[in-house]
């Protein structure tokens, strides 16, 4: 029989698995899975929300005009190189169906963010993937990768699930070395929690290139991962060609009114970060102190490495931190197949998760 078949690659395509969410027969659960924040979002985002809910008739304005000057304001950009979408997974999925054919190649990092290689797949084209070096993005390694064919290179900075980041100085040179076609996508979705001299998300580098591009997202420091909301700073003729082919209302109004106010508190933002940076260390050294690796995070979670002993594998605190409650997010899919990424949760529940891997590193066997 006959049936529709769906184009080449497409069926070749992993789904995104999203991190679990619930723990069977456990009274209170905490979600540490997603990255999203304990701090929710700013009350002022929510107030917008709610008056955003007397006029659902209404189609949303398709420019996004209100959170593209909102966010302009608040970064100091031009509104013509601004373009949201419905999250940033949405403006991923866009550049790649924009800028890839069927043929050419998209170069990923070893353990680099999945949406990218679902989304070159989608497109036709053939994801590349480098490796990266003590679990942070390999600058050579993306250069020894680039062929005639490549037309796209992705980088989460920092690094999810690694929670590394690489300095300016590092991407700068990565693009200096870069055909002039190809497009280097950042995408700083953690940017808000980094705190380091030599870090920088990418503005400047947008600003005076033609081939760069910045993804920022509204769902992890903002807490707005419900009403998906992300948004891009590129070139003029990078937006041109986006906007012609993304959906007309591709955010709705109650996401634009909360974003815009979300952005606008930055009070609210300083917060968050504080409240992540107090807890970071304390996990990571708390963590550290159980005999337990974890990669040194510039985010908003810590990829936790366990040892390979009968007892004491990543599957098996998976089940025994579930059991408790707490939620982790197993990343076998991103080749670390005995490790746990951790988001930095509440006082309650980071201390719930270091309490019960204490008690899961010291049982006998
Ligand atoms: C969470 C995350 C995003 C954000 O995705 P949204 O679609 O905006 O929710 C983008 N990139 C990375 C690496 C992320 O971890």
């Amino acid at each position: 029989m006959q049936e529709p078949v769906p184009r080449p690659g497409i069926l070749d395509i992993a789904a995104y698995v999203p991190g679990k969410e619930t723990a069977p027969g456990v009274a209170k659960v905490y979600k540490l899975s997603s990255n999203e924040t304990p701090l929710g979002p700013s009350p002022k985002a929510i107030d917008a929300f709610r008056g955003a809910a007397g006029h659902l008739e209404l189609y949303p304005d398709g420019q996004a005009t209100e959170l593209r000057e909102a966010i302009a304001s608040v970064h100091g950009l031009n509104t013509a190189n601004l373009i949201c979408g419905n999250g940033s997974d949405e403006l991923l999925g866009l550049l790649c169906h924009v800028y890839l054919s069927p043929g050419d190649e998209g170069i990923i990092t070893e353990h680099g963010f999945l949406v990218y290689k679902i989304q070159i797949k989608g497109a036709g084209a053939t994801p590349v993937v480098v490796k990266e070096k003590d679990c942070t993005v390999d600058v050579d390694a993306i250069l020894a990768a680039v062929t005639a064919k490549t037309k796209i290179v992705f980088i989460a900075n920092p690094g999810n699930p690694t929670g590394t980041y690489v300095p300016v100085s590092e991407i700068r040179r990565l693009h200096q070395n870069l055909p002039p076609h190809v497009l280097l996508v950042l995408d700083a979705a953690y940017a808000e929690y980094v705190r380091r001299n030599d870090y920088e998300a990418g503005i400047e580098l947008v600003s005076s290139n033609r081939n760069v591009v910045m993804t920022r997202t509204f769902s992890k420091v903002y807490g707005l991962a419900a009403l998906r909301v992300g948004w891009l700073y590129g070139p003029l003729a990078v937006i041109d060609a986006l906007n012609r082919m993304r959906g007309p209302f591709n955010l709705n109004a109650p996401a634009i009114a909360a974003a815009s106010a979300a952005i606008r508190d930055q009070g609210f933002v300083g917060k968050a970060v504080e409240h992540n940076l107090t807890w970071i260390s304390t996990v990571t050294e708390e963590l550290e102190k159980l005999g337990l690796k974890v990669t040194p995070s510039v985010a908003n979670f810590v990829l936790i490495h366990f040892p390979e002993v009968d007892g004491k594998r990543a599957d098996e605190a998976d089940a025994f931190l579930t059991s408790r409650g707490y939620i982790l997010r197993a990343v076998k899919g991103y080749g670390f197949a005995n490790s746990l990424r951790m988001t930095i949760g509440s006082e309650e529940a980071n201390r719930g998760v270091i309490a019960a891997l204490t008690e899961f590193m010291g049982a006998q066997q």
